[in-house]
């Protein structure tokens, strides 16, 4: 059995608390590892590593942190197939899938490059009496990454890469489904030549998380995960005085309006709401079908679903993969049990879907709801799994006013042909992203990317603008010189290192 350790000052550190949590791989049902889970003595141990390294890293030149981040990106890239063979084995996606999800994250990499450009701050010269008034940005101290199972890769990266550049150092406390990427990036940030204790990981669990939110040397949290953990890590990351963002849950919806091509809303619909099982925070759970649209789209939609290849993410020609573990898909076929006893028409029932060479797997099929009505409660609660459910409304404003009553706020799409209900659609909609005929509308590296309302707790979004300003604090400083001196001749070419 492999044992998946932590990383700590540079250093593997076999788990001492004699906890340890099972990782599975869903294709297989069968266990892949076990995870140790951190005791409060070695979270101690994480968060000690990282304050000792910060007095050392803070005072590096961003140019220099930049050339390990860019060193960093390069051996991503070269170990990218291996990274996505991580994440399939622990996570069910598709091969396919997981190398798009280290792509996506890379291009956070190349942002953070940019680190010494994008900490320079604003200058007023001569604000009067010789005095001048600039301002900076400089880095908090120890940061904190806590991620979900459904993107081990890019979650951490949407955070760490920022962190690091801008002169922080980062304990990340990984998913404990899918644990094994983050000791992989840990290897590759040394190679690249982080110093030691910059970057560390803890596995845990719920005590792991509990000693970071209290320990005293921490001064932020990034939380990416379900709405009841980020809002109980909001409350108390903020409460002991950290800066926290915490992502939340999603209930994403596509709007069809009657003038779109139904062919693409289909492709948008099955991608987005079945691809990666379901399991992504941008997955698209809600189509909701305008004025006649909704009998067409759900005899397309049906056909599609019922023809889904579904099976081992690590063979070829595979769209779907299983759900992460056993007891996710226990709980996505007991929403689909609770849409049918609430009432909601099932057109497509994925429950009990078997797939003949692994029939120990954690899959479950499509399923598709139609007739889903906002008291529902598949329609309320995020499933996180492949099912769809169809909302029939008669107009645009229903639809618009349908997602804005929705107290989830990720994102949203629309898809039509008509400029102006687009524009009116980004404009009026109330959610953190916005896709015109876009379905999984994730904001490029150098935007940001987060939810509103219970989608995300804080202030900033996460990478992007948003994420420097996250991990770093303001600072004004004016100045008078009144007897400067000069420095001397000096003959070289001024360099940095
Ligand atoms: P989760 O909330 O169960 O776990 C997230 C992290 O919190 C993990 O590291 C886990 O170990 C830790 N955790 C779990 N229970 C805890 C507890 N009681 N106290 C403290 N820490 C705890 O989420 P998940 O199942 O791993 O991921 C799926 C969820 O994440 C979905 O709700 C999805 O929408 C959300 N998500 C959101 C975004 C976004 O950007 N908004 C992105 C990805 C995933």
């Amino acid at each position: 059995m492999r044992d998946i350790d932590h990383y700590i000052a540079g250093r593997l550190q076999p788990g001492q608390s004699g906890r340890w949590g099972e990782v599975f791989n869903p294709a297989t049902g069968g266990i892949e590892a076990r995870v140790a889970l951190a005791d409060v003595a070695e979270v101690n141990a994480a968060v000690a590593a990282a304050t000792a390294a910060f007095a050392g890293w803070s005072q590096t030149a961003p140019l220099r942190r930049a050339r390990i981040l860019f060193r960093f990106k390069e051996l991503l890239e070269a170990h990218r197939d291996a990274l996505a063979a991580d994440i399939t084995r622990e996570h069910g996606k598709t091969l396919d899938d997981a190398r798009g999800e280290v792509t996506r994250g890379i291009e956070v990499v190349e942002f953070a490059c940019g680190v010494p450009h994008l900490l320079s701050g604003s200058h007023s010269d001569n604000i009067g009496g010789g005095i001048d008034n600039w301002s900076l940005r400089q880095p908090l101290g120890v940061a904190v990454g806590i991620t979900p199972f459904n993107f081990p890769v890019m979650v951490p990266l949407w955070m760490f890469p920022l962190a690091l550049a801008a002169g922080n150092c980062f304990v990340l406390k990984p998913s404990e489904k899918d644990p094994s990427p983050s000791l992989r990036m840990a290897a590759l940030l040394r190679e690249a030549g982080l110093p030691d204790g910059v970057f560390n990981v803890v596995q845990g669990d719920r005590l792991a998380v509990e000693t970071l939110l209290a320990h005293p040397q921490v001064q932020a949290v990034s939380f990416v995960g379900s709405t009841p953990i980020a809002e109980t890590i909001y409350a108390t990351g903020a409460a002991q005085g950290k800066r926290v963002q915490a992502l939340g849950g999603a209930k994403n919806h596509l709007v069809v309006m009657p003038d779109a091509d139904l062919g693409q809303a289909v492709d948008a619909l099955i991608g987005a709401g079945y691809g990666s099982a379901g399991e992504r925070c941008m997955a698209i759970s809600v189509a909701v079908a305008v004025g006649g649209s909704g009998d067409a789209l759900v005899a397309q939609l049906a056909a599609r679903v019922r023809s889904l290849k579904i099976g081992d993410g690590m063979q070829p020609g595979i769209e779907m993969g299983p759900l992460v573990t056993a007891a996710h898909r226990a709980r996505v076929e007991g929403y689909v049990a609770t849409g049918v006893a609430e009432g909601a028409k099932l057109v497509v029932d994925g429950r009990g879907y078997a797939v003949p060479d692994r029939p120990a797997g954690f899959f479950t099929g499509g399923s598709l709801f139609d007739h889903v009505s906002p008291q529902h409660t598949i329609y309320r609660e995020e499933i996180f799994g492949p099912v769809l459910c169809v909302v029939r409304v008669p107009d645009f404003a229903s639809a618009v006013n349908l997602i804005n009553a929705h107290p989830f706020s990720n994102g949203a799409a629309c898809y039509t042909a008509d400029g102006n209900t687009a524009r009116t659609f980004g404009r009026s909609v109330q959610v953190g992203m916005v896709g015109i005929n876009v379905p999984i509308p994730v904001p490029m590296a150098w935007h940001s990317f987060g939810g509103w309302k219970r989608s995300l707790l804080g202030d900033t979004h996460a990478y992007g603008e948003e994420g420097l300003r996250f991990y770093t604090r303001y600072k004004s400083i004016m100045q008078r010189w009144p007897d400067s001196q000069g420095k001397g001749a000096e003959f070289t070419m001024p360099v940095s290192d």
